[in-house]
């Protein structure tokens, strides 16, 4: 009780959306704080679709987005939470670069919710973190997307396996490349782990989707490994 009062002192819990900290006063609506929690407007995914990645399309005509159109998928398909705009971007920001981790107790569970049909439907046996290589986890202390992972697994009741695909070599930002720069980077940046017989329909778990190539990455690499089928969920995915 008392090592509970000190922690929340010293380590205070936030808003995981505008980072306020969660008092007394803020500290009622939840896992937000009041004032997210009253407008509650925030960037979900909107309910027209790209039938691959999940992105927000404009019209309910076509199929995919203009991205799967042109460059085809191995995963099955991707289920995006938000789109990558404010204020989700800043905090997704916050879990990666200011060590906001906690964060992901709220968009764990919040993809759970979202993943919970999903994930019986489609009958997947286990959820794979995209891997962060071990310098950066050594710098950041943690893997954003294994946290998420973890929590989307205990919600759901689906083991987390991180030991399938390996991060081999340390990519520039992909935020500082072009699509095809990207997918080169990517290319050589992951490789196969150990595999599991038991785990043959996997969803990768990441925080954001930017063009796909991580993921579609990861999917090539475990189907090489005989994986059934792959799909993936992300907390955002960004807007065109
Ligand atoms: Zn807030
Ligand atoms: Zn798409």
């Amino acid at each position: 009780m008392i090592k509970d009062m000190l922690l929340d002192m010293i380590f205070p819990r936030r808003c995981p959306i505008c980072d306020r900290v969660l008092g007394n006063i803020n500290g009622c609506g939840g896992s937000r704080c009041l004032v997210c929690s009253e407008h509650d407007d925030l960037p979900f995914v909107g309910r027209v679709r790209c039938m691959k990645c999940g992105k927000e399309i404009e019209t309910d005509t076509a199929e995919y987005c203009s991205d799967c159109e042109r460059y085809p998928k191995i995963y099955k398909r991707c289920y995006p939470l938000f789109n990558y705009i404010e204020p989700v971007k800043g905090s997704i920001l916050a879990v990666k670069y200011r060590n906001r981790r906690e964060y992901c107790d709220y968009y764990g569970s919040a993809m759970a919710e979202m993943l919970c049909d999903t994930v019986r439907r489609n009958g997947i046996d286990v959820l794979v973190p995209v891997p962060v290589h071990r310098h950066k986890l050594k710098n950041r202390g943690y893997n954003q997307a294994q946290i998420l992972a973890e929590v989307v697994g205990r919600h759901l009741a689906i083991p987390v396996c991180t030991d399938m695909l390996l991060r081999l070599e340390d990519t520039r930002p992909q935020k500082e490349l072009d699509n095809l720069q990207r997918a080169n980077n990517m290319k050589n940046a992951f490789g196969a782990g150990n595999s599991h017989r038991n785990y043959r329909r996997i969803m990768i778990i990441d925080d954001i989707y930017t063009t796909g190539a991580t993921m579609d990455t990861c999917a090539r690499i475990l189907m090489e490994m005989g994986a059934e089928a792959v799909y993936g969920a992300v907390v955002c995915i960004g807007v065109a």
